[in-house]
């Protein structure tokens, strides 16, 4: 379908005002609910063609994620759609403040391939709920999930309300000549700057989900075994390929050895091997060379396996890496955790200083003053202490980046906030007309302003 014809459509059908109605965006949600439910067999086999995903991590991961942010929006969409009274200054008596959660329109969203279900649906059921017509571009590189997401929605919605566009860089590219009201982007952070100065073309407003070196922190006063058998599932699920996956490892000197051996415990526990449910294909070629490349050698405490055919990484852990290395330039994204010990924690938070603010930032510790130090001294899009990437898994945070991690944040009420205009409306009263801001000034005006203000 021709771009520009879906956008206007979507323009021409915004004005109708029927997606501003409670039951419309309910009927759809619901529908879309249904959707995935029933689909739920060609949804799994779609992301196992793409990169070998489980059932279990398709479900925990993604699908879960989506149908609670449906049920969430179902449960709560009266109340956050509900215009909200504010108090009134005492220059505007008599009258009422109060603030409209305006619908933004037409909604561009383009999906990432590593979460290709969670990335996609979840800020669509967002702009859908807020009371928006929306186009989704999921990743192209996850081909099998991206002509499943159209199937679905493309065969069941209509057009002008939710369309899947189906393309790579020269459709996306195409796409972001038109004008959007929004669009949400979720990607790699130099995609994201192309994003951005296209958008800006049209003064659209961006949401940018970037990714970074998520930084995990153990110090001696931490309990190990847990910071162990968390930071491995957290660094290996998906195969690493985790925008909130803990980068690299910052590990106190004095328990660095007994926490190596820790993690390596729990590695051969899960079990992560080529064709076993636990553990995730890279997904391509070019990610696997890219990741292959990563691995020093001389460094490898633990693993460092491959096998091209089946684009299979094992779990691997380097030692004694230093900031200079290849490893601590770029976002991994893949099954490789980089350790780095420190002597004294205050020079590990100066040094994460140093760098790019992080997406994600993960302290393992029972000591006050270090977690204090952590939330006080690091900027980062969030993160948790005592546990890796399950933060993004409550409602009540808002998930998102900062700095060269991302602008804007969504999930629960703010992806609702996120996809609507805070519009203020001041009611007056039309009687009790003071005449003091009116021309002719006088001194005697002015005096009573002065106390007034
Ligand atoms: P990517 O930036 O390569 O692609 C993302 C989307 O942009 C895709 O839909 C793709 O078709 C499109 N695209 C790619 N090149 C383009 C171009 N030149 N012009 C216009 N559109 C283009 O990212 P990816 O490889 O899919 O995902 C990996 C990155 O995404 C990592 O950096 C990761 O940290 C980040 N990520 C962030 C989050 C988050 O929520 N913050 C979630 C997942 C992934």
């Amino acid at each position: 379908m021709d771009t520009e014809k879906i956008v206007q459509g979507q323009r021409d059908f915004f004005k109708t005002q029927q997606t501003k109605s409670l039951a419309y965006r309910k009927m759809y949600l619901e529908k879309l609910r249904n959707l995935i439910i029933s689909n739920e067999t060609m949804l799994y086999e779609a992301i196992d063609k793409d990169f070998g995903k489980s059932k279990f991590d398709t479900l925990t991961t993604e699908l879960s994620f989506v149908l609670n942010d449906i049920d969430y929006y179902l449960k709560h969409i009266k109340s956050l759609a509900r215009p909200k009274k504010v108090g009134t200054n005492l220059v505007n008596q008599l009258g009422n403040s109060k603030i409209y959660a305006d619908p933004l329109g037409c909604i561009l969203v383009i999906g990432a391939w590593n979460y290709p279900y969670q990335l996609s649906l979840s800020p669509i059921v967002a702009a859908m709920a807020a009371g928006n017509c929306c186009i989704l571009k999921p990743s192209e590189i996850a081909e099998n999930t991206m002509k499943a997401m159209a199937k679905i929605i493309n065969d069941n919605f209509p057009p002008e309300y939710l369309y899947v566009y189906e393309g790579g860089i020269d459709e996306t590219t195409a796409l972001l000549q038109l004008k959007f009201d929004k669009i949400f982007f979720t990607g790699s952070t130099k995609v994201g700057k192309i994003i951005y100065k296209a958008a800006a073309e049209h003064l659209t407003p961006v949401v940018l989900e970037l990714g970074g070196k998520s930084p995990a922190i153990v110090t001696k006063n931490a309990n190990l075994e847990i910071a162990a058998k968390r930071i491995v599932w957290g660094k290996f699920l998906n195969a690493g390929q985790t925008c909130v996956a803990p980068d690299y490892l910052l590990v106190e000197e004095t328990i660095q050895e007994q926490f190596l051996e820790m993690l390596r415990k729990y590695i051969q526990e899960f079990t992560y091997e080529a064709d076993s449910e636990q553990y995730t294909r890279i997904i391509n070629q070019r990610n696997f060379q890219r990741l292959a490349h990563l691995i020093d050698k001389d460094k490898i405490y633990f693993g460092g396996s491959l096998n091209e055919k089946k684009l299979f990484i094992e779990p691997t852990i380097l030692n004694q890496v230093d900031w200079k290395d290849e490893i601590m330039q770029e976002e991994i994204f893949g099954p490789i955790l980089p350790v780095i010990s420190f002597k004294n924690y205050n020079i590990a938070l100066n040094a994460i200083l140093e760098l790019e603010k992080p997406l994600a930032a993960y302290l393992f510790t029972n000591n006050t003053e270090e977690k204090e130090q952590f939330t006080q001294k690091l900027s980062f899009g969030g993160g948790c202490i005592n546990d890796t990437i399950m933060h993004l898994s409550n409602d009540n945070l808002p998930f998102g980046g900062v700095g060269s991690s991302g602008i804007g944040n969504y999930h629960g009420k703010y992806g609702f906030d996120t996809f609507s205009h805070q519009k203020s409306v001041l009611e007056k009263a039309t009687w009790g007309e003071p005449n003091i801001k009116y021309p002719p000034y006088s001194e005697k005006k002015l005096s009573w302003i002065k106390k007034l203000l």
